[in-house]
Parts: structure tokens; sequence; C-alpha cells
């Protein structure tokens, strides 16, 4: 067959593509699935912290523990220090005062810059998000310790996939998702509860299972583990897995 030439097959195509496009333009206006605007932070430096995107929770700015609380209730007995929160050795852990759900959670820490200890005693602290397992946070700079308790480790049960650590005294972010359980019709788990880290921007624990669930709302924690760790920026923005599509 004799090709047609290309100018004339595009005069053909564009007003097909032209009606289409009308036909989901004006489908848009009343279309949910259309997502909302959200306008982004900026990233943290080692000098600056970031800041949360518009539709976060804030749970610390760097200026009060007015979201804290002893991690048994209470009031918070650790230092705030350059606009950021900073473990004070046998105080004990520390939480939010609001429970808080499945979704994502922003925090920017710092180990000691003076290094001292080594292993899981080389500026060792933690941050568990709906009173579920730990994701390990440690001076994992040059520092040698068993993989599944090193930083970004879910602890005890999965370590990061690479050492994303930068070195001790320097900011660092972890991004951590707590997804919801999927469960079918029956209540049988497609899907357990899960875990996805991003260290640093970069992707350390993938959709990893950490239990059938952690129960729909809790306080996030972070840890007393004798060494003055810091942290600042932290955020929450709620997210539930969509609906779950149905699988075979
Ligand atoms: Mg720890």
């Amino acid at each position: 067959m004799k090709k047609l030439p290309a100018l004339f097959l595009s005069a053909l195509l564009i007003p097909a593509f032209a009606s289409s496009a009308k036909h989901h333009e004006k489908k848009e206006k009343s279309d949910p699935s259309i997502p909302p605007v959200v306008t982004p932070g900026v990233h943290g430096t080692p000098d600056k912290a970031g800041t949360p995107p518009s539709d976060a929770i804030v749970l610390f700015d760097g200026k009060n523990f007015d979201q804290w609380e002893s991690g048994k209730g209470g009031e918070v007995k650790w230092k705030l220090v350059d606009g950021a929160m900073e473990v004070v050795r046998g105080s004990g852990s520390i939480r939010t005062k609001e429970k808080l759900g499945y979704g994502q959670y922003h925090v920017e820490w710092r180990t000691p810059e003076v290094v001292k200890g080594s292993g899981q005693g080389r500026g060792n602290s933690g941050f568990f998000p709906l009173g579920g397992p730990e994701v390990q946070v440690l001076d994992s700079y040059e520092n040698s310790t068993y993989s599944h308790g090193q930083a970004g480790a879910i602890y005890n049960r999965y370590p990061p996939l690479v050492n994303a650590c930068r070195a001790p005294g320097v900011w660092q972010s972890y991004d951590v998702i707590v997804h919801a359980p999927i469960q079918d019709e029956a209540g049988k788990y497609l899907r357990k509860s899960a875990y996805t880290v991003l260290h640093n921007g970069v992707l350390i624990q993938d959709n990893m299972e950490v239990g059938g669930s952690l129960g729909k709302t809790g306080h996030l924690a972070l840890q007393d583990h004798g060494n003055p760790v810091r942290y600042r920026n932290v955020w929450f923005r709620p997210y539930q897995d969509p609906i779950p599509m149905k699988r075979k």
C-alpha cells in the first residue's frame, strides 16, 4: 500500500486527539481522582532545617515541645538545642501527645559530632511510628555492628538495603511510609502493615512487612538510648493505600 504523507495523517489525527482532550477536560471538573495541590517544602541541609510540605501535620518546628510528652506521659526531659530536640541520657524516650496513623513520617536527625563508643553504643536512638517496630537511628558511618542493628534497619528484623549514613555531626533524614495492612474480604492478609524507608533520599527499606496491624493510630516515639542524638523538622502526612484492587 502506498504510504500516506505524514502531513495528511496528522491532519486526520489532531482533531481526534483534540476532541478526546476536550472530553477529559469536561470530566475533570467533577472528578474526585484529581490530586489536591500541595506546595512542597525544602530539603534540610547540614546548616539549615528543612521545611514541611503545605499539608503536613507539623510535630516539631524547632521552637518547643508542645506536641511532645515523656514516653510514660508527663513532661519531656530532653533539651532544646539550636532548634533541635536533644536526648538527655536517662530521661527516657519521648512521644507525640497526639496519636497518629498510617502515612508519611519525616524526621531529620544528627548523631554527636564527637564520636564516643562503638557499635550499638555510638549515636544510638530510634524512631517508632504507630507503636510499631523501631527504625534504628545510629551513627553507622564507618562503624561496624550487626546488619539488622545499623542505621535504617527495622531493628532485629531487616537490615537496610544499603548504608546511606552521613558522617557524625552531619544532619540526615528519614522518610518512613507506614502502610496499612491490606486484607481480602475474608480478612486474610494480602499484605501486613509495612514500612518503606528513605535515608537521605535513598531507598533502604521497600514495603517490608512489620505486623498484621499496628493499630490504626498510635504515638510516634523517639528513643533515649543514652547518646545525645538530635532531631528537627518532624512532620507527618496521613495516607492510606487506595482500597485494594482484587488480586488473583
Ligand atoms: Mg535504637
